[in-house]
C-alpha cells in the first residue's frame, strides 16, 4: 500500500470512530474548566488552556505507527450497551467485567465473539480508572500542602488526569458511543434509518465543527454536584445517552446534520455536549471532595502485603 493510500485509509478509519471530533472534545473540556468552583484548587481553575488541549488527547493515540497503543486503547472509547443488557448492574471492576463476558461468550452459539470485551467496549471502566487516578492525585496534593512541600509536580499530574478524563466522559455523551448502531443502523430497521457508515462522523465531527461553539451550550451547565456513587451515576449517564440513539438517526434522516442542519439538531447536539461537560465537572468536583477522606488502605499498609 502506498503511503498516500495508507494515509487515506487511516483518515477514513480514524474519522469514522472519533467521539465528537476535535472541536467537540475541546468544547466539553473547556466549558467544564470554566465552571470549576472557587472551592477547588486555584491552579486547576487557571488551567483552562491545558484542560482544553487534553480533550482530544486519546484520539492522538490511534496512529498505526504506535500499534500497541492503538490496539490497547480503542475499546476505551465506547460501550455497546445493548450487548450487556443482561448484565445489570455492571460489575465495578474491569476484570470482573471481562470474566462475565467470557462466561457469556462460552454459553453463546450465535456470534459468540460479539461478547469479547474488545467488541463490547470498556467505556465506563477506563473512565472510573482515570477518576480514581485523579482522586489519588488530589489526595497527594492535599498531603503535600499539609506538609508544606512543593506541589508543582502533582499539579501537573492532576491537570493531565482531569483533561484525559474529559475525553471519555465526552465520548459517553455522544449516543453513538453507547450502541451497536454506532455507525449505521444494524438489524431490523422498520423506520428506514441510514445503514451507511457516515452518520457517526457527519454528526459528531463535521456538523459540530461547522455549527456549534462552546458558547452555545455553556449556559446549560450548572454548578457541580457531588456524586454519592460515581460508577452508578456514570452508568446511568451512559444509559441516558443510549436512550437518545434513535433521535440521532431520526434527525439524520430529516437532514438535520447536513450543512447548516436544523434547529432541532442544534438543540439536541448542544444538550448532549452540555451533558458531557456537566458530568465531567461533577466528576472533578467529586474527586476533589472524596480526596479529603483517608484511603481505605494506606500506602504503607499496602506495601506490607505486596502484590505482583
Ligand atoms: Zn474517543
Amino acid at each position: 500500500m502506498t503511503s498516500t493510500a495508507l494515509l487515506a485509509l487511516c483518515l477514513f478509519q480514524c474519522v469514522s470512530v472519533f467521539g465528537w471530533g476535535n472541536e467537540g472534545h475541546e468544547y466539553v473540556n473547556r466549558v467544564a474548566a470554566e465552571k470549576i468552583p472557587v472551592e477547588m484548587p486555584r491552579f486547576l481553575r487557571h488551567s483552562v488552556a491545558e484542560l482544553t488541549y487534553l480533550g482530544p488527547e486519546p484520539d492522538r493515540w490511534r496512529s498505526p505507527s504506535e500499534y500497541a497503543l492503538k490496539n490497547a486503547q480503542e475499546p476505551d472509547h465506547y460501550i455497546d450497551l445493548e450487548r450487556v443488557a443482561w448484565l445489570d448492574p455492571l460489575p465495578p471492576g474491569r476484570y470482573e467485567f471481562y470474566r462475565k463476558l467470557y462466561e457469556k461468550r462460552a454459553a453463546t452459539s450465535d456470534h459468540p465473539d460479539d461478547y469479547l470485551p474488545e467488541h463490547v467496549g470498556l467505556q465506563p471502566y477506563i473512565t472510573m480508572e482515570i477518576f480514581g487516578r485523579l482522586t489519588a492525585a488530589f489526595r497527594e496534593y492535599r498531603h503535600l500542602r499539609e506538609q508544606h512541600q512543593p506541589t508543582s509536580p502533582v499539579e501537573h499530574a492532576i491537570v493531565f488526569y482531569a483533561g484525559w478524563l474529559g475525553h471519555y466522559v465526552a465520548d459517553g455523551s455522544q449516543p453513538l458511543h453507547t450502541t451497536i448502531h454506532y455507525n449505521g443502523w444494524v438489524g431490523p430497521n422498520p423506520k428506514g434509518y441510514t445503514t451507511q457508515h457516515g452518520i457517526h462522523a457527519a454528526f459528531e465531527s463535521a456538523y459540530v465543527a461547522q455549527n456549534v461553539t462552546a458558547k452555545d451550550f455553556a449556559k446549560l451547565v450548572r454548578s457541580p454536584e457531588r456524586l454519592g456513587d460515581p460508577f452508578a451515576s456514570y452508568v446511568n449517564y451512559l444509559k441516558e445517552s443510549n436512550r437518545q440513539v434513535e433521535t440521532v438517526y431520526s434527525l439524520e434522516k430529516a437532514g438535520g446534520f447536513t450543512g447548516k442542519g436544523s434547529a432541532e439538531a442544534f438543540e439536541f447536539t448542544t444538550r448532549r455536549l452540555a451533558a458531557g461537560s456537566q458530568m465531567l465537572l461533577d466528576l472533578w468536583y467529586t474527586a476533589w471532595l472524596d480526596s479529603a477522606s483517608s484511603p481505605e488502605i494506606a500506602p504503607a499498609a499496602a506495601a506490607a502485603s505486596p502484590s505482583k
